[in-house]
């Protein structure tokens, strides 16, 4: 069995899985995607240290450096389920079942899609999903915020500081973001909304020039031509696959403390796939870190 098996490979295990190895205990990972969401990226420019970096290149650095240390890698497999027994037991899709003494969780989530069509066609060409990754590349050009919950109106606010004018489109009859984001949001003067209204379309040629949108009621189709549509309709946390044995928030979050312990002793968890506030490459690495050394400390006291 091993000491440690950190679940997911996106930055917050990768991060877990060089922590613990550096304790000298025999550490796992197994992850479908080694590299997460990162390999969905294109250009970043906030993970302190580096000026500039790619997705892709993040991957395989992260993958590298976990290869440095004697960390079993196992790749291409999915957990769909935990058991605590004797060990911590994570059951993989493919029938194998993984034993430990602690287990780091770090399945991350997925931004939610609209599905329409040019979303997946320009994505990283215009449509986006993190204000604080993608805004700065709007500097002074026109954006769309699809979504009017908290994190579309707060994504509004952010962005109507370096756009040109921004563009918020909602559902519903009626905003969700709490009074005070809209409160706001009404006081800029760079942001229209648009209620009731679906999106339609994502237009473009090579990279996005404008959306396209229904009034729910009446029908009636209007077309804005801008450079950037930013989708905020939710994060989902991936952890559908834990079913009741350990504690989720309402919007399937895994519920920790600040040494990244859920309520089952020995299973911990990191990253995007846990109720932090914040979601972001450098949070899930020192999320990772973190969780790392609470099951080092675990282990030494059990
Ligand atoms: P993830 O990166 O989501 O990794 C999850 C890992 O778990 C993956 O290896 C996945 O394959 C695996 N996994 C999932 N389910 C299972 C399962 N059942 N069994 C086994 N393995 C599983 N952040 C920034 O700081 N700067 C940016 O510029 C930036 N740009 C972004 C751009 C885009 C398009 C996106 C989508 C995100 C961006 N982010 C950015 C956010 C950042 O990528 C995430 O915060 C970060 O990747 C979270 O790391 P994580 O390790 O918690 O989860």
């Amino acid at each position: 069995p091993f000491e440690i098996l950190v679940v997911g490979g996106g930055p917050a295990g990768a991060s877990a899985a060089i922590y613990a190895a550096r304790k000298g205990i025999r550490t796992g990972i197994v992850a479908e995607r080694f590299g997460g969401q990162v390999l969905d990226t294109l250009g970043i420019e906030n993970l302190i240290g580096t000026k500039y970096t790619e997705g892709p290149k993040l991957a395989q650095s992260l993958e590298e450096h976990v290869k440095n240390y004697e960390v079993d890698i196992i790749r291409g497999q999915r957990a769909k389920g935990l058991a605590k027994k004797d060990l911590i037991e994570v059951e993989l899709e493919n029938g194998a079942v993984l034993k430990s003494k602690a287990v780091i969780i770090s399945t991350g989530a997925r931004w939610r899609k609209v599905n329409v069509p040019g979303e997946e066609e320009f994505n990283t060409k215009g449509v986006a999903y993190c204000p604080h990754c993608d805004g700065p590349l709007f500097k002074g050009k026109r954006v769309a915020v699809i979504g009017g919950g908290n994190s579309g109106i707060e994504a509004a606010i952010d962005l109507a500081g370096v756009a040109e004018q921004v563009t918020v489109l909602e559902f519903m009859p009626e905003l969700k973001a709490d009074a005070v984001l809209q409160a706001h949001l009404n006081s800029l003067p760079n942001v229209t909304v648009y209620k009731n209204v679906q999106t339609k379309e994502i237009t473009g040629a090579g990279k996005v020039d404008g959306i396209t949108f229904t009034h729910r009621e009446t029908g009636e189709e209007k077309h804005l031509n801008l450079e950037g549509v930013f989708v905020q309709i939710g994060l989902t946390a991936n952890t559908d696959w834990l079913g009741d044995t350990v504690n989720r928030n309402r919007i399937g979050e895994i519920v920790v403390d600040s040494h990244n312990n859920t309520n089952v002793p020995g299973v911990f968890a990191a990253g995007d796939c846990t109720d932090s506030p914040y979601k972001q490459i450098i949070i899930s690495m020192g999320s990772g870190a973190n969780a790392a050394l609470s099951a080092f400390d675990y282990l030494i006291r059990n």
